[in-house]
């Protein structure tokens, strides 16, 4: 009885909410958490409940995987908007449920922050778990990946459901063998691709077997600490791949699984190990390939993450990068697109980025490829300055800003073409910024 109340309540409340025009975010679940921290118990579901989890990719692969499904014509509900807490997935459940807590959709897709898996799907069925990928991420909200990781493997332990996981990944692919009894493991896997490299270019966390501490043998490295890998000593790393990428052509931005082709709207490595993560989970539902291909031809974010403009005749691209991965990764497709280019990078220090901003150090600016000029800005906009001048490039080409309107309009002095990289509260307002450049003459 208590539960309907907690239901009914917030029911009201989000209508008061929309009335004064606001948007809920975690709000709801907050309260209805704190009145009961058993609340998830109340839910009926009768669909398959699917998770996405990682450090980088979230937000992209559980979007994408709910779009895959309502190309297919299937009902949906997810947290789209990226609250990933379980504040966040208890407010968008609150939304969706009848007073009497039942849910109606064909599919519940829910990004979940890796530290919050545990605690979301203690008392709320879970059918499928993807898990993409575990770097460093804010070490002072996270604490260490490891820790994060074994967290994770602990509720694995007792899980049977379905696990999607990124066999390129030794953190991740080691989660396979949390529950022996577990039959439903699939591992996915992408094949070399064409900047692929011999020794590892940035900083990476999977160096050593995680079951016999052997040092790993890769083949080749993709990005960071992803790529093929094996334990010399124990084998780990040869399993049985249920679905691989291959022939990955980055001029005409297609792929192949299963020889099936598809064509996206990127050429960025990381989007296609997004994309094969996407393609197992859905395949596990009999998803037809012709609404995988037709989504995922489709498919843009458009928040800042990769997101291509033209601004002033320059053509931008922005995306968030709140860890060094995230900004390798932008780095590296700078460097695998010839063209001249300028470079903004956006770096605050607020509370939701972590005060400790060191990990700028793990970012790789070596030989950057031919980038004319940098320009800094943020809280931070020194700090990483002086990182890139420190890597070696021309100090008389960096430009420091505090201030983000002039460091933006003095990006937009010329039609070069821009990549610009902002860490997490700097994304939005450097996006709004951008966009205002548009109209300005
Ligand atoms: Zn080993």
């Amino acid at each position: 009885m208590k539960n309907f109340f907690i239901v009914l309540a917030m029911k009201l409340l989000n209508i008061a909410l929309k009335i004064c025009g606001k948007h809920g975010g975690n709000f709801l679940g907050k309260i209805a958490f704190d009145w009961n921290p058993e609340i998830f118990k109340y839910f009926k579901v009768n669909c398959p409940v699917i998770a996405v989890t990682a450090t980088n990719g979230k937000t992209m692969t559980n979007n994408a995987i709910g779009y895959v499904f309502q190309t297919a014509g299937k009902k949906i509900i997810s947290n789209k908007e990226g609250n990933n807490m379980e504040t966040g997935i208890l407010s968008t459940l609150l939304k969706s449920c009848t007073l009497t807590g039942k849910i109606k959709a064909d599919y519940l897709v829910f990004e979940v922050d890796e530290g919050y898996v545990p605690v979301v799907f203690k008392d709320f069925p879970l059918d499928t778990l993807v898990i993409l990928d575990f770097f460093r991420d804010q070490l002072d909200r996270n604490g260490e990946v490891e820790s994060l990781i074994l967290k994770i493997n602990d509720f694995l332990k007792k899980y049977t459901g379905n696990l999607v996981l990124n066999n390129d990944d030794p953190n991740v692919a080691r989660l396979g063998m949390a529950n022996p009894d577990n039959q439903n493991i699939y591992y996915f896997h992408v094949d070399r691709y064409p900047y692929a490299t011999d020794n590892m270019k940035e900083a990476g966390e999977g160096k050593f077997c995680p079951f016999c501490k052997t040092r790993l043998e890769y083949e080749y490295y993709q990005y960071s600490h992803i790529g093929k890998f094996t334990c010399p000593n124990c084998g780990y790393g040869n399993n049985e791949i249920y679905k691989e990428t291959k022939n990955i052509n980055l001029n005409e931005m297609t792929f192949e699984i299963d020889d099936v082709l598809y064509k996206i709207k990127s050429n960025s490595i990381y989007i296609i190990y997004n994309f094969t993560a996407v393609i197992a989970c859905c395949s596990l539902y009999n998803i037809d390939t012709k609404y995988m291909q037709e989504a995922l031809s489709k498919f843009e974010l458009n928040n800042g993450r990769l997101e291509k403009l033209v601004i002033k005749d320059a053509p931008t691209i922005i995306n968030l990068a709140k860890n060094p991965t995230g900004s390798n990764v932008s780095l590296r497709l700078l460097n695998e697109d010839s063209e001249e280019k300028e470079l903004l990078f956006v770096l605050n220090d607020n509370k939701a980025d972590g005060f400790d901003v060191s990990w700028i150090w793990d970012i790789n600016f070596d030989n950057l490829n031919n980038v004319k000029r940098i320009i800094t800005a943020g809280t931070r906009g020194y700090d990483i300055a002086i990182r890139i001048k420190t890597a070696g490039f021309d100090e008389n080409k960096i430009e420091a800003y505090l201030d983000l309107e002039q460091a933006v309009k003095s990006l937009y002095t010329n039609s070069s073409k821009k990549y610009v990289i902002a860490n997490y509260t700097s994304l939005q307002p450097t996006r709004t910024e951008i966009l205002k450049s548009k109209n300005r003459s």
